[in-house]
């Protein structure tokens, strides 16, 4: 990624960095990517605070499995995303875990031969178009399909719980398990954060809080065009005399042919359980409630229908429910943004799972320097989508 020089003057924080003791940072959010900022700043030798009120990973990086895939609109997003496949082998090696299942990422619709144009530029990012009998063999949980289908072979899904966990453990001794209440630049310089029974003050606040990160940089006079929404995920068990057991790809469906436009699908590191959803939520009202209940519920319905059109090697009675808010940007759904400035640094955006490490690279460096890398400021729109 490019270094400071590519984006103006050094901020006091580089200045810091360089010449005296380590950088006092604060996280905010022990989801997975505020594990991974913080695991990023402690590489690069800041002395870090992590900020989490509940559970690490317990609020849109909650439940097993994503959907690590390469194919996006934006293919400056593509980019950071192969950087990102490179720093979960990384985690792999580091952690002696798979973090990464072996299995690919399918999709299938007439999306395909775009998203096969799009990852042409990239030669690193095996991809290549899988004839029918190929798709049955891969992924025989699914109906007859004859269309356009694609295996991004160094896709896969990501094993969540494992990574949440191996960050977590790491982490443990930097964890303040309190609930930011506010979060403010002083006169002086440095940046406080308060919680319930504390106030301290940083060099640089790294916001990563999920749902709670917009109203936090508002607070510090931070504006983030953050809509939330709440979405609903539900896994299957796989049929007796199913394939259990064996790898099963992650699956994306944009054909239609089964009543539903966007649906994705990533299975259980058993092979025992496919996790389907469906891209779409319900939205919040203005006072942070969910505007209809009822919408989360017939979602929840559509997915257990679609099931049981697409999906006849699973049994189409939900055994898990992952309910949660998502924060999406207005430029697509795949949009993500890092605003930064005078100490205090925040990230949002959707779908950011599998680009966790190479986020956490970046807002290390952006505490630390000062400078937001590559295309994540904000102003750039990482992600937009052309429609
Ligand atoms: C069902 C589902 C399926 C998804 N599928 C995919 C996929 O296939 N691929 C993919 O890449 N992405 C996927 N995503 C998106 C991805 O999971 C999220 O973008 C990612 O987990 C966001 O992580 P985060 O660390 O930014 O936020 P979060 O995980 O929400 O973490 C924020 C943390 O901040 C804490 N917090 C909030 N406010 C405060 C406060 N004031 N004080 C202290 N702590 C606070 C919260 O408790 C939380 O733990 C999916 C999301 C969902 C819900």
């Amino acid at each position: 990624m490019p270094g400071p020089s590519d984006h103006g003057a050094p901020a006091r924080d580089e200045e810091a960095a360089r010449s005296g003791p380590a950088a006092r940072t604060a996280v905010v959010g022990a989801g997975i990517v505020g594990l991974a900022a913080a695991h990023a700043l402690r590489a690069r030798g800041a002395d870090v605070t992590l900020y989490e009120s509940g559970p690490p990973g317990g609020g849109q990086s909650a439940g097993q499995g994503r959907i690590f895939r390469h194919a996006h609109e934006d293919p400056r997003l593509v980019a950071l995303v192969a950087r990102s496949r490179a720093l979960w082998r990384e985690w792999e090696q580091e952690f002696g875990l798979e973090l990464i299942s072996p299995d690919g990422a399918v999709a299938i619709g007439d999306g395909v031969e775009d998203k096969l144009r799009t990852l042409e530029p990239f030669e690193e990012i095996p991809v290549r178009r899988l004839a029918p009998e190929e798709l049955h063999e891969r992924l025989p949980l699914l109906a007859a399909w004859t269309g356009p289908a694609m295996l991004d072979v160094d896709g896969g899904a990501i094993r969540t719980l494992a990574a949440v966990a191996a960050l977590t453990d790491r982490l443990e001794d930097a964890m303040l398990r309190e609930h930011v209440l506010s979060v403010r630049r002083t006169d002086a310089g440095p940046v406080e954060v308060r919680t319930g029974t504390t106030c301290e003050t940083y060099d640089h606040v790294v916001l990563c809080a999920g749902r709670g990160t917009a109203p936090l940089a508002r607070g510090a006079g931070l504006d983030l065009p953050v809509e939330v929404g709440a979405h609903v995920r539900l896994t299957f068990a796989v049929t007796p005399g199913g394939p259990a057991g064996r790898g099963l790809p992650t699956f994306q469906d944009g054909s239609g042919a089964f009543g539903e436009t966007g649906v994705y699908a990533a299975p259980y590191p058993d092979g025992r359980h496919f996790s389907v959803g469906l891209s779409a939520d319900t939205p919040a009202r203005p006072d942070g409630g969910l505007a209809d209940p009822a919408a989360l519920a017939a979602l929840a319905d559509r997915t257990v229908a679609y099931v049981e059109r697409a999906l006849p090697g699973l049994d189409p009675r939900p055994v898990d429910h992952v309910h949660c808010w998502v924060t999406r940007l207005p430029w697509g759904d795949d949009g993500v943004g890092i605003w930064s400035g005078d100490g205090l640094t925040a990230l949002a955006g959707h779908n950011l799972f599998k680009q966790a490490p190479a986020l956490g690279e970046a807002l290390a460096e952006t505490a630390l320097t000062g400078a937001v890398p590559g295309h994540l400021h904000h102003g750039q729109q990482l992600g937009r989508s052309a429609g």
